[in-house]
């Protein structure tokens, strides 16, 4: 039992500390509130209990006090709690409020710091915050003052500095903090900046001086959260600038997929600047309950020639599986393995093992084509995939005579729902389940304005059966999807 304040960073999944993706891993509980990135809220595992403090049904957020009690109790249950929050726990994060009560109870507790957005943003606009010529301080400073400047800060004293300034919580007072900032002798035409929605495909940021970036801010209509940047380093802002370069950045993606776990695809989406919304259809339930279909199979390993993978999830259920048996690969030492898809190949190479056949084209009439050729009269194969796999496969085998177990040694069932952003620019499809799960998610859209991008035919004639207007990658790989989605966006 532990209650860890893990500090969660502004938004970018990637900037999660190692420790801190760990312990999302192995927590009963997460508590999270507004400013934790989306990515990295769908990293929380289905086994944990996911509490939303950043709002409510009536979207007023959880009041502090609820929260300190709410971490309390469940530690007092003997959970391990995580208290997720937005950049670093302790940087205007109310991370010492919510440890107090805690430490009053005697429950244990750590804090695992996070990526500030006060660090972030200025790296994400190219504002190097400290510089041996223009600054040698940096000053992070709450912007939510009232009215008429908060006597908590001392502007006199800053500006006397002459540091890098930067307000958190600011946008609404940004023209108090300005003006605060001119009454207080800084020069109007102080470089100054301000950077939306920081390390996410939705960043935007805008540069003028202290005197013009309220207006700007006005104009362009930038919304929370964002970060106030003042000071000379901000005319780096161009130079040192390597967000803005990325091709994709502000585009809209929909990543449907039929699967849980880690997409490839939508990582290389996310570098090359996109904004990412994943559409997991399924979760991910292993069938490896005692005196399971896998289990038995397993047990008469040597009758079988031939091993076939349909998918990468198929391949980590499997040697999960054979690692909890205490089991390794020369287990498996007389078969040649088959599979389907880069990335199934791709999972089988981490795994130590090439395989002896792959079709380049992904789909299940190619796998069992090229098999029908290879497979020696009297060998067997053993299928381990979904249950529920495509007939295609079978069918075929089955046709041309082949021996074959189909065993189901995961189950998929379906994922969390969630609103489908009515502003994507396209979808991105990398099975034919991921479209249905994605027109199942997508009730009342109209589906003959959705831009798709499918791996194969397969995935694309299921698209075209919805009526959404379908482009299909060169290749069925995931290089080839975002060189496709690039032709289309750039
Ligand atoms: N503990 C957080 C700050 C919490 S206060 C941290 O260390 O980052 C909330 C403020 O953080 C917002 O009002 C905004 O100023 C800033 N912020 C958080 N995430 C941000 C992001 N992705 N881009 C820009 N500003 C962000």
């Amino acid at each position: 039992m532990k209650v860890s304040l893990v500090g969660a960073g502004p938004g970018d999944k990637g900037l999660l500390t190692f420790k801190g993706a760990e312990r999302i891993q192995s927590a009963d509980v997460i508590l999270f509130d507004r400013h934790v990135g989306e990515e990295i809220i769908d990293m929380i595992p289905d086994s944990a209990e996911k509490i939303d403090v950043g709002k409510t049904a009536g979207r007023h957020p959880v009041p502090q006090d609820d929260i300190n009690r709410m971490l309390l109790e469940k530690a007092e249950q003997g959970l391990n709690v995580v208290r997720l929050k937005g950049g670093d726990p302790f940087v205007f994060g109310r991370g010492g409020e919510e440890l107090e009560l805690l430490a009053e109870h005697g429950i244990p507790f750590e804090v695992i710091p996070g990526v500030s957005s006060a660090i972030a943003a200025p790296t994400h606009a190219g504002i190097p915050v400290t510089h041996r010529d223009w600054a040698s301080s940096l000053h992070i400073i709450t912007g939510h003052a009232k009215k008429n400047s908060d006597p908590r800060i001392d502007y006199d004293a800053l500006i006397r500095t002459k540091g890098t300034l930067v307000f958190l919580m600011g946008l609404a007072f940004i023209g108090d903090i300005c003006a605060n900032c001119i009454a207080a002798g800084m020069d109007r035409d102080m470089p100054a900046a301000i950077v939306e929605n920081a390390t996410t495909g939705m960043q935007r940021k805008f540069v003028g001086t202290v005197e013009t970036l309220p207006a700007m801010a006005r104009e362009n209509n930038v919304a929370s959260p964002a970060v106030i940047i003042i000071g000379k380093v901000c005319t780096l802002s161009d130079r040192c600038d390597w967000v803005s370069k990325k091709p994709l950045l502000g585009r809209r993606v929909i990543v449907a997929r039929a699967k849980a776990g880690r997409s490839n695809l939508s990582d290389r989406l996310r570098e090359a600047g996109c904004y990412v919304t994943e559409l997991s259809g399924a979760k991910i339930t292993p069938l490896t309950s005692p005196g399971c279909h896998l289990e038995q199979t397993l047990e008469k390993i040597n009758a079988y020639s031939w091993l076939v993978f349909t998918s990468g999830v198929g391949v980590n259920v499997f040697f999960d599986y054979l690692r909890k048996k205490g089991l390794d690969i020369r287990a498996l030492h007389h078969l040649k393995v088959a599979c389907v898809g880069s990335e199934t190949e791709k999972e089988l190479n981490e795994r130590g093992v090439r395989a002896a056949y792959c079709p380049s084209e992904y789909n299940g009439a190619a796998l069992s084509g090229g098999l029908s050729e290879l497979v020696k009269s009297g060998e067997r194969l053993f299928i381990a995939r979904a249950k529920d796999g495509a007939e295609e496969l079978t069918q075929i085998l089955t046709d041309m005579g082949l021996a074959f177990d189909d065993v189901a040694i995961y189950e998929k069932t379906p994922g969390e729902r969630k609103i489908i952003d009515p502003s994507a620019d396209l979808a991105a499809f990398t099975s034919s389940s991921a479209v249905e799960w994605f027109v199942r998610s997508a009730a009342n859209m109209d589906l003959s304005k959705t831009k798709a991008v499918c791996i194969g035919d397969r995935t694309a004639n299921t698209a075209k059966s919805y009526g959404m207007k379908v482009y299909i990658s060169d290749q069925a790989t995931v290089d080839s999807m975002v060189n496709k989605i690039k032709e289309l966006c750039v």
